[in-house]
């Protein structure tokens, strides 16, 4: 699906680079579906990305084509992470930018995990 200011998978993005170990990252739990990974500009106390593992642009993407299989484990390990961390019991916000209208920096699905302290009504 085609989503303004997003092109085709670039295997050359920033968390592919990740994915694939060639930079480092902070990370928080990986599984066959999933790495989490500390943001490198915290927006909150906690501000934790979660990425699939799959090669997958945007949420449009990710929901329409990958398998339900990668979906599950990939929304399971959304919710472990914010366990691992502490976060069920005060509560979280997750925060998912998709294509121009959103400012999507990274072309590389993704859902931020904000939490750690009253977040407001808003945080972007
Ligand atoms: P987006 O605007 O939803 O695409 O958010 C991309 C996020 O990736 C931003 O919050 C950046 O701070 C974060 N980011 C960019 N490069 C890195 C990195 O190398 N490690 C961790 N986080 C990163």
């Amino acid at each position: 699906m085609a989503v303004s200011g997003l092109g085709p998978y670039d295997p050359q993005n920033i968390f592919a680079k990740i994915l694939r170990g060639e930079i480092p990252c902070n990370k928080v739990f990986e599984d066959s579906f999933a790495l989490a990974f500390h943001d490198i500009a915290p927006k909150a106390p906690v501000h934790v990305l979660v990425i699939p593992k799959g090669p997958y642009v945007s949420y449009a993407d990710f929901s329409a084509t990958a398998s339900d299989a990668e979906i599950a484990g990939f929304t399971r390990a959304v919710g472990h992470v914010a366990t691992l961390l502490g976060l069920d019991g005060a509560g979280y916000r997750l925060l998912s930018n998709m294509g121009a209208a959103a400012g999507q920096e990274v072309p590389h699905f993704h859902v931020h995990l904000f939490g750690g302290a009253a977040l407001g009504p808003m945080l972007h």
